[in-house]
This record gives structure tokens, C-alpha cells and sequence, in this order.
């Protein structure tokens, strides 16, 4: 698996991971499967939120990391609704008790609320120092809004900035990409397939992408992860309950793709226009 140091942590993390998100949706037992899988294939960042299924999801990432809670890279999300100083430490504590582990390695603001960020970014640092988070991050994230938490925590402090980023919606090449890159912020890029609305091999862009995989021997959907993981600090975060495709994201690590390649990939599927806010999916 390749791995990629995982912005301020300086550790080293697999730059592609397990999404987690709508996974008590689909059978437990293959959920928890395909994590385990994933694990056995070296994809050790897991990406999960009290979110997800009301803190259903969770239980079941306890289960799949049970035992094996060392090879793991563990992120979990406050929700912005709990994200208060006491609220965020609280909204922590149910999230370890549910994982069944005493620490998580990132803990971040889910996206911005209402609460004052300086009140959750307290709370961050309180539960770095005392051992319940080894580092902490944003998500959703423009670039002002990193400016802002910046201009609190100073700079080195958040670790990654987790965004929508797909095939089809590149908006964060804009700005916030260049922007973490220039402050030390890992980029996390969610929903990596568009969520399952994933490029149609009838398509202009399907049929480059189904090009592109024949000639490597892969399938679309690797050659669309090794697009994004073009960016070097850059992570991907796909969700899959299917075993058979956390191996196939295991195996996109390996995968490398040419100038040319990457130039065909990007006329098919053009950048588009800046956009701002929490994207809706
Ligand atoms: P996604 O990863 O873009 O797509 C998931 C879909 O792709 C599932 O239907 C999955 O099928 C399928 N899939 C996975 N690997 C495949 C492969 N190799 N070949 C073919 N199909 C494949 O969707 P997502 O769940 O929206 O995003 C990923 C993760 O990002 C989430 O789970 C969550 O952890 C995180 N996220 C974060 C935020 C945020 O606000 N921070 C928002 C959204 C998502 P199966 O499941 O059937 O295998």
C-alpha cells in the first residue's frame, strides 16, 4: 500500500482508506467483512462519524477493528450541532466508547456550525492533551474558513481539511487544494466515486476511463482513484461493503498514470467552476 505522511501527524498513513458512511444501510456482517478485508490489504485509514446511522456505524468499525486497533488509522467527525467546548469533549467520549478504543488518531468538526470554531478548536486541543485524540482536522472546509481556523490555532495544528472530491466535482482544485498544500494540510478526499453516481461507460468520460483501465489491466473505477491520488498529499477515502471492491482500491495504489493519460482524464471530466459552502450530496 502506498503510504503518505498525514499532514502535521508526520506519520505515515495509506493514502487510500475505508469510507464508512451509510455502511449499517448494508449487512452488517458483509460491512464488517469488507473492512476487515480492506485492513488485510493494507488499507488502514478508516473514516467513520457519530453520523453515521446515529452511531450505528461506529459500533460496527469497533467490531472490525477489534483486536487489531494498532494498524489502524481511526478518524472520527463531531457533528457541528455538539461541537460546543463541553459538548465536542462529550460528543468524543460516546464516539471512543462505541469504537471500543481509547484514542482516536484524527478528530474533526464535521463541517462548519454554529458554535464558535474557537470554542470547538479548545476542545480539540483539550482532548489532544489529554490523550483521547493524537491530532485534529476539518471538513468541508473553504479556504477562509481554514484562514480563520488558522488565524486560532496557529499554524501546524490541523492535519487534514476532508472534501468532496471526484471525478465530476473538482471544485477544490480551485483554491482549497493549493491552499492546504501551502499550510501543511493533508487533503482528504470523500465520496472519491461520487457516492455511487459514478461516470456511465456509455459516456465520453466512462468510455476514456474503460481506455484507460484496459491498458493497465485495471478497472474505471481504480484509474478514477489514481487520478485524484495524483496530488501528492493528497488521500482518498472510498467506501466499499463489497470485499471484492476493497481489494480492487487496494490494488489502485499501485497504479500509476502518465502525463498523457492524466491529461485525457482531465479534458473529459473539466474542472469546473469554483464553488463555495457545504456541497449538498
Ligand atoms: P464513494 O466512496 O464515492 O462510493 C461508494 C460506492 O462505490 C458504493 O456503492 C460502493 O459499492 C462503490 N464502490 C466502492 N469501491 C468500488 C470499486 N472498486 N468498484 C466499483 N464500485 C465500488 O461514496 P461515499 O460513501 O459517499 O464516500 C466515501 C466516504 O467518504 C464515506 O463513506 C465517508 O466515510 C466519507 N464522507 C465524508 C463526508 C464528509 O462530509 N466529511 C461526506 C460524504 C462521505 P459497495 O459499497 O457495494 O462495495
Amino acid at each position: 500500500m502506498r503510504a503518505r505522511v498525514f499532514g502535521s501527524t508526520g506519520k505515515e498513513v495509506s493514502a487510500i482508506g475505508q469510507g464508512t458512511w451509510n455502511m449499517e444501510k448494508d449487512g452488517r456482517r458483509a460491512a464488517i467483512d469488507a473492512l476487515r478485508r480492506g485492513l488485510d490489504l493494507g488499507l488502514t485509514h478508516i473514516d467513520t462519524a457519530e453520523m453515521y446511522g446515529d452511531g450505528k456505524v461506529e459500533e460496527m468499525v469497533g467490531e472490525a477493528v477489534a483486536g487489531r486497533r494498532g494498524e489502524v488509522f481511526l478518524v472520527s467527525k463531531v457533528l457541528p450541532g455538539n461541537a460546543s467546548r463541553r459538548g465536542t469533549v462529550e460528543a468524543c467520549g460516546r464516539s471512543l466508547k462505541r469504537l471500543g478504543t481509547d484514542h482516536l488518531d484524527c478528530y474533526l468538526l464535521h463541517w462548519p456550525g454554529s458554535h464558535p470554531l474557537a470554542d470547538t478548536l479548545a476542545a480539540f486541543e483539550e482532548l489532544r492533551e489529554a490523550g483521547k485524540i493524537r491530532s485534529w482536522g476539518l471538513s468541508n472546509f473553504d479556504e477562509d474558513e481554514l484562514a480563520e481556523a488558522i488565524g486560532i490555532a496557529g499554524e501546524g495544528k490541523i492535519a487534514c481539511n476532508q472534501v468532496l472530491y471526484h471525478l465530476q466535482e473538482r471544485a477544490v482544485e480551485h483554491a482549497v487544494i493549493p491552499f492546504c498544500d501551502e499550510h501543511g494540510i493533508t487533503v482528504v478526499a470523500y465520496s472519491p466515486f461520487g457516492s455511487g453516481d459514478f461516470p456511465r461507460p456509455a459516456s465520453r468520460g466512462g468510455r476514456v476511463l474503460a481506455e484507460i483501465a484496459d491498458a493497465h489491466g485495471a478497472t474505471s473505477h481504480q484509474i478514477a482513484l489514481a487520478f485524484l491520488l495524483r496530488f501528492p498529499s493528497l488521500f482518498a477515502i472510498p467506501k466499499a461493503t463489497r470485499a471484492e471492491h476493497a481489494a480492487d482500491n487496494a490494488a489502485a495504489a499501485g497504479i500509476h498514470l502518465g502525463e498523457a493519460e492524466l491529461r485525457r482524464i482531465d479534458e473529459a471530466f473539466p474542472k469546473g467552476p469554483r464553488r463555495r459552502g457545504v456541497p449538498t450530496l
